[in-house]
């Protein structure tokens, strides 16, 4: 070969070689561009997570949508997000006025069993730890107790999921009328461990019926009880007794669920961060 035309091909070479790096350069950047532009237009701050969920900007890319929360909740709480939420689908969310998260567990299994902290544990580990040295220093503890409840409350009360809010206007309890029945029709297919009861069993929502004056199914229903919301004299209301919710408030929605206005009249407002 004459080395005019060595140095062509050379040259040809090298040409092609700088198209190829400098067309996957741009592909690649473009890609990486529209992938951010997409997950930023997807990022919906109102998407209701899981409890442990981190902010919703880093929710998107730390959930690796592998389903295990979804699988492992025992009241089927959880939900994929659908097709049309962009970088959202298949990532997980609850819809509170159909199936809250009553706690059921336990334990926050979703929280617990999530692969890549998505959803965060380690915060509830160390409340209830927390709560297990507080105990054991104030009480004369048997070897034998059993530690288990009072990390579990702890674990769930430091769930902040969202702020539980009361539409005073159509609250039953500020209209000064009560309950009877029922809340939600022998269709409804959500269901709930008792509070108060201990009962270790979920019972459909349908199969409780009520008799309160004025109406607190709200208050009753709440699992964690008079830190998160409580029925008390409003000098404001003219002295009725109406729902308040108070800092303890988880945001896990079942007060949601088993209000019995046909709109909630109690609806959680997720948190931001
Ligand atoms: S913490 Fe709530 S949503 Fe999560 S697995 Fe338990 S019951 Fe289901
Ligand atoms: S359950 Fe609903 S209607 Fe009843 S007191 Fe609570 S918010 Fe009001
Ligand atoms: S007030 Fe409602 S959202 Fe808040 S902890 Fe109680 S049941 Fe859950």
């Amino acid at each position: 070969m004459r080395e005019s035309d060595k140095n062509l091909n050379r040259r040809q070479f090298l040409q092609s070689t700088a198209i190829a790096v400098g067309a996957m350069a741009a592909v690649g950047a473009g890609v990486t561009y529209l992938q951010k532009v997409t997950a930023e237009n997807r990022i919906n701050q109102d998407f209701f997570r899981l409890p442990g969920a981190i902010d919703e900007s880093d929710f998107i890319y730390a959930c690796i949508k592998c389903g295990l929360c979804v699988q492992i909740c025992p009241i089927n709480a959880i939900k994929l997000a659908g097709i049309n939420e962009g970088l959202a689908y298949g990532s997980p969310y609850i819809d509170v006025r159909a199936q809250a998260c009553d706690f059921s567990c336990d334990s926050l299994q979703c929280v617990e069993t999530c692969p890549t902290a998505a959803l965060y544990f380690k915060q509830f580990k160390r409340a209830g730890e927390k709560a297990i040295q507080a105990y054991d220093a104030t009480h004369k503890v048997d070897k034998d107790y059993n530690p288990f409840p009072i990390q579990i409350m702890a674990m769930k009360t430091r769930v902040r999921m969202g702020m539980a809010q009361i539409n005073e206007n159509t609250c039953l309890a500020f209209q000064g009328k009560g309950f009877k029945g029922n809340p939600r029709g022998n269709d409804f297919k959500g269901i709930n461990r008792s509070p108060y009861t201990n009962d270790p069993k979920a019972t459909p929502v349908r199969e409780k019926i009520y008799n309160e004056d004025p109406c607190n199914l709200c208050v009753k229903e709440c699992p964690i009880g008079g830190k998160a919301i409580v029925m008390e004299e409003n000098t404001k209301k003219g002295g009725k007794i109406t729902p308040k919710v108070l800092k303890g408030c988880t945001g896990c929605g079942v007060c949601v669920m088993v209000c019995p206005t046909k709109e909630p009249s109690i609806t959680v407002e997720p948190y931001k961060s």
